[in-house]
């Protein structure tokens, strides 16, 4: 079997709609786009559904699928954002979302980010990292800013109980009791050790250094953790372990290398990495180059289109597609001959309407011996003229891995 590579580039909430603002074009339109649109008349275009037509999905689960997974096997947020922040997640552990809130003496949420925390949340963490109830082990790591996330670690646990946190807007409102979302003694006992924990995480946190200090500056004590999404996590075979490849993923967002963790991809970040439109694209273009060299398939992640997207900016969400054409340009520039170089998107992020929708995206592959079309240009609407049809996100990555060499053989 003849064996070929891929640098597969994805531009995170790319797909768009026409825009009054940009002369009734998609922002991928609009953009100057030299790089997309070369490799589009080089290479073989179409349109892809993440799941199914009309279906949007989460950045969680779009990149699941790129990396090659099917739907079901979604293991959560928590388990994903987890990953994320390099915890070791095991099959079998509860994991879920995490804030540093702050409550007063009635358990009433001042602030459900604990006034936006930043300094001081890995010694807080460390005070709570750790704890054990009745034969569970507790595991506690921050994330960005407030964030954080916690792993339950034992027998009989269940991800069916509630969270937590009253969400956004309710700063006001008391935290919820955790509560167990069926009948199962599992579900009873992990919320009954949920809220152990919180009562005791809730008495360490009041007592510590960190937050003396910032009551003293007049800020809001970390003294509360709300929590949320609890996610089981699943036995997943790694992508790369099936395909019996090699694999590194290029990005700055935690969610992208959480996935990519679970998949078997090697994730590759740096500071400069911001997941926004300063990005450090040269960075990432010139460390794509240098990974496919050593690996089978790197994915390389742009954030910015799709935060664009949610402030309904189409201008800026242009501007950030010209940021993905210019990392496009420098890795097709130094492309090896036997790799492939694909484009996708995780899913359209419209400006209209704020929020992923289930437009399809336009899908690229160029490379060697490929299929070329007739599309000139790589957009939502010539895509739709291209010689790869439409595909569900399952079909493209197949697509890629057949071009691979790593689909096997049906019948004889
Ligand atoms: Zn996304």
């Amino acid at each position: 079997m003849l064996h070929r590579k891929v640098i597969l580039a994805i531009a995170d909430g790319l797909g768009d709609r026409p825009h009054p603002l940009l002369e009734h074009k998609t922002p991928l339109e609009y953009a100057e786009t030299p790089n997309l649109d070369r490799l589009a008349s080089m290479g073989i275009t179409g349109m892809m559904d993440l799941i199914g037509s009309g279906i949007p999905v989460g950045t969680d689960m779009g990149h699941l699928i790129l990396f090659g997974y099917e739907p079901h096997h979604y293991p959560g947020r928590g388990p994903i954002e987890a990953l994320g922040i390099g915890m070791d997640v095991q099959s079998g552990d509860i994991v879920l979302r995490c804030n540093f809130a702050t409550v007063d003496e009635n358990g009433i949420v001042v602030d459900r980010r604990a006034g936006r925390i930043r300094e001081g949340t890995v010694e807080i963490a460390d005070a709570i990292n750790g704890l054990e109830f009745e034969g569970v082990k507790v595991y506690f790591k921050p994330a960005t800013e407030h964030r954080a996330a916690l792993i339950l670690r034992g027998i009989g646990l269940s991800d069916k109980v509630s969270d937590s946190d009253p969400k956004a807007p309710n700063d006001g409102s008391p935290y919820h009791l955790v509560r167990p979302l069926d009948s199962s003694e599992e579900s009873k006992r992990t919320a009954a050790i949920l809220n152990l924990f919180l009562a005791k995480a809730h008495r360490i946190l009041s007592r510590h250094s960190v937050n003396a200090e910032r009551l003293e500056k007049g800020k809001l004590p970390a003294n509360f953790i709300l929590t949320r999404g609890a996610g089981q996590m699943a036995q997943l075979e790694p992508i790369t372990d099936e395909l019996n490849i090699k694999g590194s993923c290029i990005a700055g967002e935690s969610t992208v290398l959480g996935v990519a963790q679970l998949a078997g991809f090697e994730p590759i970040t740096d500071n400069s990495m911001t997941g926004n439109i300063d990005t450090n694209i040269e960075l990432k273009a010139k460390m794509a180059i240098e990974e496919i060299a050593k690996k089978d398939m790197v994915v390389v992640h742009v954030k910015a289109p799709d935060l664009k997207g949610h402030d309904n900016e189409p201008f800026e969400k242009a501007k950030a597609i010209e940021r993905f054409d210019q990392m496009v340009g420098i890795i097709a520039q130094g492309l090896p001959e036997d790799v492939y170089l694909a484009l996708a998107a995780d899913h359209s992020t419209p400006c209209e309407v704020g929020e992923h929708t289930g437009d399809p995206v336009p899908i690229l592959i160029y490379g060697p011996s490929i299929r070329r079309d007739r599309v000139m240009q790589y957009n939502e609407l010539d895509c739709a003229y291209g010689g790869l049809g439409r595909l569900s996100g399952n079909e493209f990555i197949r697509t890629l891995h057949g071009l691979m060499g790593r689909v096997k053989k049906q019948g004889n």
